[in-house]
């Protein structure tokens, strides 16, 4: 009995992301080794706020991943002549986890997954622990609960009735907002989100072999939240259903890799 016969479990996902326009904002005294440039900032909620710059030095975190293999990899931005739009390489990635309505045993397959995630990308993933936050796609790009930057990653879990993006047979949904860094006109992903369909979850961990599956399936919504697309190619695990699929396909790891070597903001 093959795999994906035994698991009788199709996985679908859905893709959500956010691209989001900067606006120009007067000079203020924190700007004057970027004297003449105007500063950018952002539409939330009720008013603008100012880019955070941001913080520690312009220098990777760990080495540029090289990858040996190649294959199908799209990416959601684009921005025409620069290439993808992607994380800073250079600050890591914060995650938090919204834990509602999260299947018990489901924390270590979370972990696991960022591991993976890491290791392909060569990008530092820090988790912050738990937040009351609910994770939505709605959610302000910076929040005074995370301090003056870019709130994290969230990584949450809701039934199909309470977010009607995970009906049928969709298990998860992930993207990260594309946002103008502090000055100029480079863009990178922020504030991602990841939400897992609990109920799909729960019954997938509980098949036999499909704790194996459901850690795929948080990696492919962190490939997302990473800036990647769905491929058409069924041996990647960033295509649209996956019944069987449980590593990095060649072209997972080839676009991945290019998803943690972006540039990083020096401001
Ligand atoms: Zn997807």
């Amino acid at each position: 009995m093959s795999r994906a016969s035994r698991l009788a479990v199709l996985v679908t996902c859905g893709v959500a992301g956010a691209l989001v326009f900067a606006s120009w904002q007067d000079i203020g005294i924190a700007d004057l080794q970027n004297f003449g440039t105007p500063r950018n900032s952002l539409i939330e909620g009720e008013g603008e706020v100012t880019i955070p710059l941001p913080d520690g030095p312009a220098q990777r975190r760990s080495a540029v991943i090289v990858p040996d293999t190649t294959g199908s990899y799209d990416f959601l931005f684009q921005t025409p002549g620069e290439g993808p739009v992607r994380y800073d390489p250079c600050r890591p990635i914060s995650w938090v986890l919204a834990p509602g309505g999260m299947p018990s045993g489901a924390v270590p397959l979370l972990h696991a997954a960022v591991d993976r995630v890491a290791s392909a990308t060569g990008m530092e993933f820090v988790y912050e622990g738990t937040t009351s936050e609910p994770a939505d796609f709605e959610r302000n790009l910076i929040q005074p609960q995370y301090g003056e930057g870019f709130a994290p990653v969230i990584v949450g879990w809701a039934t199909e009735d309470q977010n009607p993006d995970l009906a049928d047979s969709v298990t998860g949904v992930g993207g990260s907002s594309a946002v103008n860094g502090a000055y100029g006109d480079q863009r990178y992903l922020h504030s991602g989100v990841i939400v897992l369909d609990s109920e799909d979850m729960i019954r997938l961990i509980d098949s036999r072999g499909g704790e194996e599956l459901a850690q795929a399936i948080v990696m492919h919504e962190w490939g997302h939240v990473l800036g990647l697309a769905h491929v058409s190619d069924p041996e990647e695990l960033m295509n649209a259903s996956n019944s069987s699929v449980t590593e990095w396909g060649p072209g997972d790891l080839e676009g991945l890799a290019i998803a943690g070597s972006g540039p990083c903001e020096d401001v």
